[in-house]
C-alpha cells in the first residue's frame, strides 16, 4: 500500500498509487458500461426459519457478469460504485427490481414473502432517497412491510442525525430497517437503541467460528441475546454447517441465512427453490 508521506513530511506520489487509481478510473468506466448494457442482475438468496425449515424471504444481491462471461464480486465493485456515486443510480435500480420481483412472487400465490434489499450510505443521504423508495413501492404495489432495507453500522457513526431521521421515515411507511454484519461496525448500544431497528444480521464471522469456540463465549449467542433484550429479530447470515445451525437455535436464533440452505439464485432458480 503506497504511503501518502515521505519522512521529510512532503507528499509523494507512487507509481503504485497511480496504477491503483488508473485502475479505479477503469472499473468505474466498466461498472457504468455494464450497467448501462444491462450486464449488472439480481439474485436472491433465501432466509429460512430453521425450526419449520420454511422459507420466509430472501436478500437481494448484486451481480456483474462480464462481456467475457466472468463474475466480479460485489465486494470488488460496489465500493466503486459508492466511491463514484453511480451506487444511487444502480442501488435505485436494485430496489426497483427487488419490489417487482416480490410483486411477482405475491401473485404467484407467496403472499407472505420478504425482501431485503442493502443500501449504502451514498444512497441513504442521498435528498432523493425518500421519493425513490416511495415510488418504488406505489409503482410495483407492494405492503411496504415486506420490503426490508439493510443497513450497516458504520452508517450509523457517519452521520447518527440524519440517519436517526431517514430511518423514522421510512418507519413511518411501513419499510423495516435490519442492521447487516452486526458487531463489526463497533456502533455503540445507546445509538442501537435510537435508531430504533427491526432486525440484526450476525455477521458470517461470529457464525463461522461458533465451532471452533465455547458455546458460552460466542459473539452469536451475545448477539442473539442482545436482541431478544431489545426486542428485536435476530438472523444469521453464512450459515455453511448443521452444527452451526443447532448451535445458532440452541442460542434462540430464529432465522437463517447461508450455503447449508441455499446459495443466492437467479429468479427463475428462486421460483423453483419455492415450489419444492
Ligand atoms: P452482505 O450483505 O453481508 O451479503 C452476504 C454475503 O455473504 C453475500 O456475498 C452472500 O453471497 C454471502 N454468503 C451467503 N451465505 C454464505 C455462506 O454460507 N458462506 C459464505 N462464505 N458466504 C455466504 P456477495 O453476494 O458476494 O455480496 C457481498 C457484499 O456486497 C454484501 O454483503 C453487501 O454488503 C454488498 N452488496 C451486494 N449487493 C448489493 C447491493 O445491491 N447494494 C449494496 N449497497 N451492496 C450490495
Ligand atoms: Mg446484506
Ligand atoms: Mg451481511
Ligand atoms: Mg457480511
Amino acid at each position: 500500500r503506497a504511503k501518502l508521506h515521505n519522512r521529510s513530511g512532503y507528499a509523494y506520489f507512487t507509481r503504485d498509487m497511480g496504477v491503483e487509481i488508473r485502475e479505479r478510473v477503469r472499473m468505474m468506466h466498466a461498472l457504468r458500461a455494464a450497467f448501462e448494457g444491462e450486464r449488472l442482475f439480481v439474485v436472491y438468496q433465501p432466509q429460512i426459519d430453521m425450526q419449520s425449515g420454511k422459507t420466509v424471504g430472501a436478500e437481494a444481491l448484486l451481480r456483474w457478469r462480464t462481456e467475457e462471461g466472468n463474475f466480479i464480486p460485489p465486494d470488488q465493485f460496489i465500493p466503486i460504485a459508492e466511491y463514484s456515486g453511480l451506487i444511487v443510480n444502480i442501488g435505485e435500480w436494485v430496489l426497483r427490481s427487488a419490489c417487482f420481483e416480490l410483486m411477482q412472487l405475491r401473485e404467484s400465490g407467496f403472499a407472505d414473502f420478504q425482501i431485503a434489499v442493502n443500501v449504502s450510505q451514498a444512497q441513504f443521504s442521498h435528498p432523493l432517497f425518500m421519493q425513490s423508495l416511495e415510488r418504488a413501492i406505489r409503482d410495483s404495489r407492494i405492503p411496504p412491510n415486506c420490503l426490508e432495507l439493510e443497513i450497516t453500522e458504520s452508517m450509523a457513526m457517519t452521520d447518527p442525525e440524519m440517519l436517526v431521521n431517514t430511518l423514522q421515515q421510512i418507519k413511518r411507511m411501513g419499510v423495516r430497517i435490519s442492521i447487516d454484519d452486526f458487531g463489526t461496525g463497533f456502533s455503540s448500544l445507546s445509538q442501537l437503541q435510537k435508531l430504533n431497528v427491526d432486525k440484526l444480521k450476525i455477521d458470517r464471522a461470529f457464525v463461522s467460528e461458533i465451532s471452533s469456540l465455547d458455546s458460552e463465549a460466542s459473539i452469536a449467542k451475545m448477539i442473539v441475546q442482545l436482541s431478544q433484550s431489545l426486542n428485536l429479530a435476530v438472523i444469521a447470515e453464512g450459515v455453511e454447517t448443521q452444527e452451526q445451525a443447532n448451535a445458532l437455535m440452541a442460542f434462540g436464533c430464529q432465522y437463517a441465512q447461508g450455503f447449508l440452505y441455499a446459495k443466492p439464485q437467479t429468479r427463475s432458480e428462486l421460483r423453483k427453490w419455492l415450489k419444492s
